[in-house]
């Protein structure tokens, strides 16, 4: 990476972590994303039940392989393949009463506001409530000013990229623009802004150098 790139990255993560903290929240700046599965592995109490959302990122960065190595955690892993629908089903039920939740993030504002959007809200459920801890990871791609550009950011590519990415009968899987559509495939019927959190330890966002997921 550039180091002018590198050098805004972290600029714009630190505002970020002071505005977590402000917001009753906490966040990390981790330059070189490798380092991203031991930071979550670290923050996560030994003996936990770990939940995962839907998150490209997780994938990407190794966290989700680390932790289904690690030893001394129950890992309750919705990404294994051929999962029947009926234990999909109480898998992502059983996010909602894990100890520990591991996800990604759609947008991080400037001011410390996390936007996140989701199709049948098992990712967003446990991210607002259960979990008694809650680990997030962001590349720097989604840091922007303000919840407007977070929302534009939203319907204008995140859900376009991965509608298409999931291979959903929608509008903008076809043309890479919403539609604003009523489609039962419709990848965005919530988008979801945590402001700020009532127990200050329960989320962190790991903020990760260069762009991961979408
Ligand atoms: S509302 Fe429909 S067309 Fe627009 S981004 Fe969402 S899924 Fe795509």
């Amino acid at each position: 990476m550039d180091p002018s790139v590198a050098w805004f990255q972290q600029k714009r993560a630190e505002a970020v972590i002071q505005a977590l903290e402000h917001n009753r929240m906490s966040g990390s700046f981790l330059p070189q994303a490798d380092e991203a599965p031991q930071a979550v592995l670290d923050m996560i109490p030994p003996g936990s039940s770990v939940a995962l959302g839907g998150s490209m990122t997780v994938v990407q960065t190794g966290v989700l392989q680390a932790l289904r190595q690690a030893q001394g955690l129950e890992l309750i892993d919705r990404f294994e393949k051929d999962i029947p629908p009926q234990e999909l089903t109480a898998r992502l039920r059983r996010g909602l009463t894990a100890d520990v939740f591991v996800s990604g993030v759609n947008a991080v504002t400037e001011q410390g506001e996390l936007v996140f959007v989701d199709a049948s809200c098992t990712r967003v459920a446990p991210i607002l409530y259960g979990p008694g801890k809650v680990i997030l990871l962001a590349g720097a791609n989604k840091i922007v000013p303000n919840l407007a550009y977070a929302q534009e950011r939203i319907r204008h590519f995140v859900a376009p990229a991965n509608a298409k990415r999931l291979g959903r009968k929608t509008p903008c899987a076809e043309t890479g623009q919403c539609a604003d559509c009523s489609s039962p495939d419709r990848i965005c019927n919530a988008t979801v802004v945590i402001h700020k959190q009532a127990q200050k330890e329960r989320l962190h966002l790991i903020i990760l150098g260069g762009a991961w997921g979408l």
